[in-house]
């Protein structure tokens, strides 16, 4: 339940985490799993196979593989060998934004859903989180090609009574201190895709450890923050714009030292 209404509907998101990702952001909200390689299990393609089938098993409204570059072949076979068992349920790529755009139509054949983040549209932002201020760039383009192959998100249903099909949901999360480069990604989302571009506006930034002595980074969002980038979406006029509550707490934020690292939304 830890994902948009839109994906965690009533029975939740099949979610899969892949350990790794190419992005490494010092920040990471997944740093656990995503920076320090140190979390996480091998298993075989027939172990991956039945962990797929125990989420479905379990009721959810749809697969849902998380950073799944790096593993694409594996989760391309897996995928393959589920649609030819029968399984209807939607797949979605969740991923950074960071894509090659010339694997998107690769992934465009097996993936039903893409959630992309778009992260940055200061290249010297990117530079500094990621080591590539090729970022704005390289995202910009692996999203037109999504969009393209996908369309916007169908249903959008912010409640999640009627969990999304097919479609593509544009995730950005905001950071302390860099308002101005949420403003510049709001622009061009708006510029590049128009109002009706399905996206969620994340305020739950949570310090992790690597981020404690890296101002502003080592603290939450204020809501002054996050107030004056709602203001500036609803100015722009986004119409499927999914937003949160700015508490103060960690419920998005994933343990996995934990059997069932997220909280989550509630229910
Ligand atoms: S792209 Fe996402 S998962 Fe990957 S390092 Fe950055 S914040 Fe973590």
């Amino acid at each position: 339940m830890g994902e948009e209404p839109c994906f965690s509907g009533t029975r939740g998101s099949g979610t899969i985490f892949f350990s790794g990702c190419s992005s490494h952001c010092f920040f990471c909200q997944n740093w656990q799993i995503s920076n320090v390689g140190s979390k996480g299990k091998t298993v075989s393609a027939d172990e991956f196979h039945r962990i797929a089938l125990g989420l479905i098993e379990l009721g959810v409204h749809n697969l849902n593989f998380v950073t799944p570059d790096h593993f694409w072949p594996h989760i391309e076979a897996l995928c393959i060998q589920l649609r030819d068992e029968g399984v209807k349920i939607p797949f979605l790529f969740n991923s950074s934004g960071y894509q090659l755009p010339a694997l998107v139509s690769e992934y465009a054949a097996q993936m039903d859903i893409f959630m992309p983040d778009f992260k940055f549209a200061d290249p010297n932002l990117a530079l500094l989180v990621m080591r590539d201020e090729r970022y704005p760039e390289i995202a910009l383009e692996a999203l037109r090609l999504m969009v393209a192959e996908k369309g916007f998100l169908e249903p959008f249903d912010p409640a999640g009574t009627e969990p999304a099909r097919r479609g593509v949901l544009v995730r950005h999360l905001v950071l302390p201190g860099h308002i101005e480069n949420t403003v510049r990604v709001l622009d061009l989302l708006y510029e590049e895709f128009g109002r009706w571009l399905p996206l969620s506006l994340m305020s739950q930034y949570v310090p992790t450890p690597a981020a404690q002595n890296r101002p502003p980074f080592d603290r939450r969002l204020v809501p002054e923050e996050y107030q004056a980038v709602l203001d500036h979406a609803q100015e722009l006029g986004f119409e499927n714009l999914l937003i949160q509550p700015l508490a103060a707490s960690d419920d998005f934020l994933p343990d996995f030292d934990k059997e069932k690292p997220f909280r989550g939304n509630p229910g």
